[in-house]
């Protein structure tokens, strides 16, 4: 067993060795531009990218030429939804999402809303479910664009997507969602969902950093986007920039891997999964965020009283790795700034100060679950104990009522 631990794949994941032995020839003997149509090094890159355009879009139902590379489901975040407001403006200045979303939807929000676009931003349940009907509440004439992530990436909620793709469609609206935490994990049918547009990443699913895809629909109805990055015009206009093949090509890699892997993969870190929150929820007082049910196989989300996030990854930074939130986030924010998602389900900023997020991942063992689950409650416990309020409520609990009044 390596230590630490990695349990934080909803940050990133290792990439799969099979996906690095894909990728090597683009870099060492197939180092063509895929735009050079002159020559055989062109040829041979080109093809490498449409197999892998081909390979991505059957995973998700789609065709290839609706599949565009970006560096990642940041940037297809911005792409749809700036471009999808600039070029609907004429028809409406009004997008909907939640508030739960990806940092790279609301800060998009936000610019747009800077930029004259009114923005709506739905509330959760506790379990941080979107309701369909709050989304149909919302519409009005002027509504252009839904934005709803199909899973969400720190407490594995999986939103109600059918029945807000049928919404949308009764009303003539477009619907994008941010697929980065589900591809290669849950089945993608971009038209049975009535997706028009769709963010893919492939570091989340054990593929590299820095590529990633836009699903953009091409017919019933055909999406309008106006491309945010001016050039060569690679990617039919909507993304210039000579395309990263080895990149490309270990992104296909992986879903192809994945795909492969599916149902055995998903029920054998459901079952690491289950074992280790049946560990965590052991201590008293500990609870689970996220969806009972609906939510991502890999996902542990856990609010443990009294015992500060912080202190914890601290206390087992040789043993084990994993976060208080989302990585995107923990970037700038300032050290006592909470998760918006947890504020979103309800959960106080002291709450919110003791949740745990983990993701598991296709290289943990049961070994390691055992290990690190053992690790972090024995941790916890100790951090609790001196807890100043653990002390102070376990006292209050202990002593008659009268004590209490003086
Ligand atoms: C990781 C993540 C992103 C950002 O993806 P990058 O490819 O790193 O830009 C966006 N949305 C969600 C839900 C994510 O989990």
């Amino acid at each position: 067993m390596k230590l630490p631990v990695y349990m934080d794949n909803h940050s990133t994941t290792q990439v799969d060795p099979q996906v690095v032995d894909a990728m090597i020839p683009f870099f060492t003997q197939h180092f063509g531009n895929a735009a050079s149509r002159q020559h055989r090094f062109g040829w041979i890159a080109e093809a490498a990218v449409e197999n892998a355009r081909k390979l991505i879009a059957r995973e998700i139902n789609a065709d290839a030429k609706e599949i565009i590379f970006t560096s990642g489901a940041t940037e297809s975040n911005n792409l749809a939804l700036k471009g999808i407001a600039e070029a609907y403006s004429m028809k409406g200045k009004h997008l909907i999402t939640a508030n739960t979303e990806h940092r790279s939807v609301l800060d998009v929000c936000s610019a747009l809303e800077r930029s004259g676009f009114r923005i709506t931003c739905l509330t959760v349940d506790e379990f941080g479910m979107v309701s369909p009907q709050s989304v149909r509440e919302a519409i009005t004439d002027e509504t252009i664009l839904v934005s709803v992530m199909m899973a969400n990436n720190e407490i594995g909620t999986i939103a109600p997507l059918v029945e807000i793709g049928k919404v949308c469609l009764e009303r003539g609206i477009l619907l994008h969602t941010d697929a980065a935490q589900c591809i290669g994990k849950i089945p993608i049918d971009v038209r049975l969902l009535n997706i028009h547009s769709m963010s893919l990443s492939a570091h989340k699913v054990y593929g590299p950093k820095g590529i990633g895809a836009l699903y953009v629909r091409s017919k019933n109805p055909r999406v309008k986007i106006i491309q945010q990055m001016d050039g060569g015009g690679h990617e039919h206009g909507l993304r210039s920039g000579t395309l990263n093949v080895p990149a490309i090509v270990g992104f296909a890699e992986a879903v192809r891997l994945a795909s492969e892997h599916y149902g055995v993969e998903s029920a054998r870190i459901a079952a690491l999964r289950d074992r280790l929150e049946e560990i965590l929820l052991s201590i008293e007082g500990a609870r689970r965020n996220g969806h009972p049910a609906k939510r991502l196989y890999n996902n542990v989300n856990i609010t443990i009283p009294y015992v500060h996030a912080a202190d914890l990854m601290t206390a087992l930074k040789d043993d084990a790795a994993f976060s208080s939130g989302s990585a995107c986030s923990s970037a700038d924010l300032e050290e006592n700034k909470v998760s918006h998602v947890l504020s979103a389900i309800g959960l106080e900023d002291e709450l919110a100060r003791c949740t745990i997020r983990i993701g598991l991942g296709r290289f943990n063992t049961e070994e390691e679950v055992e290990y690190a689950g053992k690790k972090i409650v024995t941790a916890a416990l100790r951090l609790r104990d001196v807890s100043p309020q653990y002390q102070l409520m376990t006292k209050k609990k202990s002593l008659p009522v009268t004590a209490l009044t003086h």
